[in-house]
């Protein structure tokens, strides 16, 4: 599904397999990066929907994680050994994924094991900005949802995409969620004022009006 000229969706519940969150696909020439990976399961059926929108000699440099949650990591090692790229993590979360913590990260919910998920890069700023191609990545954490949940902003001309995945929660306490973190995160997102905003689970938002609202409604 076409989000913009560079921007797609390549996977998610009704594209790859039943349970995955929506993996996200931004191309920069000939340079491109992943926001999350889904269960795994659509392993295949991503890699087919990849190709249908960038050229094979597309460098894939990195695959963000924007929590370690088991509907957008389960997939994580798959994609990484299928295209040698870079897993990018906060490091709060890194540390559930590298000792393949199966609450923290949910994988019991989906009756799920998840390995021990060695990661990358591990970011510990509050904001860093990783230059992909002729473009950028912008990463902050914004914990609340998991304690390392992080979320990606790039610019095409005219228009901020925000990645902000589980923007509607939910805070549970084996995720280790933090409400009072979680509205603050919420009142930062909408600072961003994106035009564009890419949800997890909850679709695509267009129209700064849109993406206010959606976010807006979580505020309590
Ligand atoms: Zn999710
Ligand atoms: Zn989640």
């Amino acid at each position: 599904m076409q989000i913009t000229d560079t921007i797609w969706q390549v996977g998610g519940d009704s594209m790859t397999a039943p349970g995955d969150a929506a993996i996200y696909l931004i191309a920069f020439d000939d340079t491109a990066a992943l926001i999350d990976a889904g269960c795994g399961q659509g392993h295949g059926k991503l890699i087919q929907n990849i190709s249908r929108y960038v050229p094979a000699e597309t460098k894939i440099e990195y695959l963000f994680l924007t929590h370690c949650h088991f509907d957008h990591v389960g997939g994580a090692e798959s994609i990484r050994r299928h295209f040698g790229c870079k897993i990018v993590a906060h490091e709060r979360d890194a540390e559930y994924l590298e000792s393949g913590d199966s609450m923290v990260t949910a994988a019991r919910w989906y009756n799920a094991y998840l390995e021990p998920l060695p990661v990358d890069y591990k970011m510990s700023a509050a904001e860093e900005t990783f230059r992909i191609g002729n473009g950028e990545i912008r990463a902050f954490h914004c914990p609340g949802h998991s304690p390392g949940s992080l979320v990606c902003v790039t610019e095409v001309p005219g228009k901020k995409i925000l990645f902000g995945q589980d923007v509607h929660g939910p805070l549970h306490p084996e995720l280790l969620s933090n409400r009072t973190d979680y509205i603050h995160s919420l009142k930062f997102l909408l600072s961003l004022e994106a035009d564009i905003l890419c949800e997890g689970h909850c679709g695509v938002y267009k129209g700064k009006k849109e993406v206010r609202d959606f976010i807006s409604s979580f505020i309590q």
